[in-house]
């Protein structure tokens, strides 16, 4: 039986990150279960930074964006030794089990801990990349693809001023999901990601996109690992080939992470907060909480961490129509 839950955020943060913190504590308490939060991810598992939560302490939470709870990359719980440490303030608190509030590289280590220590993991996606399967969306992903197409929006006036290609550098890891998306919404004339076509192609077919529009200028979007050297090197690349184009690049970098999270991510977090608690409380571990088509679902975090999502075919067509 659960009695004490130990909740923390790893990795990047997102917007909505509280909303979940603030809804696995209210669900567990309001279920008679004890929270304790950890600090600065599983580095905070390892030092033993950890606090009882109260109702009160979520209160306020859910506008703000990053997570009261710190979050902090951990090489030391990459390591055997690291996740002994982490296992000995799991007990010396009394903990049962974990609810994990990250992207994969969380769950890994999270999967790793509990196969190492049999210490039931529950996963919440908490990512702005939005590139895990089993999940229709992560909490952050909406937040920060809204973030992106405001700024793209901003920098459409000056781009309509000018007569060059402007290349906007978009977060994403390994997942072009942030750059599609946000190119569609913002209309851009094309969007480079690691998952279509060479990245020559792509930049012709970007290019070719702005001349077939008779346009002097155009707005490119691109993934950070598209190319090594990101939107940088993507310019360089374009410069070489067709200097006329004179291309200029705009990094959003860490602006897009932050703000307050939208009403989706706040529901979404919310709901899956509540879910990660229920599916302790019915014995499940080892899953991480998605949604599909509006319903909370359940996988499992090798699933979860293993299976590529890809993007959509329909998306990267309509792109390429709407674009001439
Ligand atoms: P985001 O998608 O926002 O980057 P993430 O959860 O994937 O989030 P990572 O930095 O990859 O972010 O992982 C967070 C933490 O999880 C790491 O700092 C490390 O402590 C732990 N972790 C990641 N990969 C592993 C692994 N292979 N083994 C053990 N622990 C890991």
């Amino acid at each position: 039986m659960i009695r004490t839950i130990g909740v923390l955020t790893s990795g990047g943060d997102a917007p909505g990150m509280n909303a979940a913190v603030r809804a696995v504590t209210r669900a567990a308490i309001s279920n008679g279960i004890v929270v304790k939060a950890i600090y600065r991810g599983y580095k905070g598992l390892i030092d033993g930074e950890v606090k009882t939560f109260s109702t009160q302490d979520v209160s306020g939470i859910i506008p703000h964006g990053g997570t009261i709870l710190k979050s902090a990359r951990c090489e030391e719980f990459r390591t055997i030794e690291g996740r002994q440490q982490a296992y000995e303030t799991i007990q010396r608190e009394n903990i049962d089990a974990l609810i994990v509030i990250g992207g994969d590289g969380t769950f890994t280590g999270g999967r790793m801990l509990s196969q190492e220590f049999h210490v039931p993991v529950i996963g919440i996606p908490g990512t702005i990349d939005n590139d895990l399967w089993g999940t229709d969306a992560t909490i952050g992903y909406d937040t920060a693809l809204n973030t992106i197409m405001r700024c793209v929006d901003t920098l459409r006036d000056t781009a309509t001023s000018h007569e060059r290609v402007f290349l906007v550098e978009v977060m994403g890891r390994d997942a072009g999901f942030l750059t599609l998306n946000a190119a569609i919404a913002s209309g851009a004339e094309a969007a480079i990601i690691p998952e279509r076509a060479t990245i020559m192609e792509q930049i012709e077919e970007a290019i070719g996109q702005g001349r077939r529009k008779s346009k002097n200028s155009s707005i490119v979007l691109v993934q950070e690992h598209a190319i090594e050297g990101g939107a940088q090197a993507v310019a360089k690349l374009i410069a070489q080939a067709h200097p006329e184009y004179s291309p200029r690049v705009t990094i959003l970098g860490h602006l897009q992470r932050g703000g307050s999270p939208t009403a989706f991510d706040r529901i979404l977090a919310s709901r899956m907060g509540v879910a990660a608690v229920q599916a302790l409380m019915d014995d499940q571990q080892n899953i991480m909480v998605g949604l599909h088509e509006d319903e909370i679902q359940y996988v499992p975090l090798s699933k979860a961490i293993q299976i590529k999502k890809d993007v959509k075919e329909d998306k990267w067509g309509a792109l390429k129509v709407l674009s001439i």
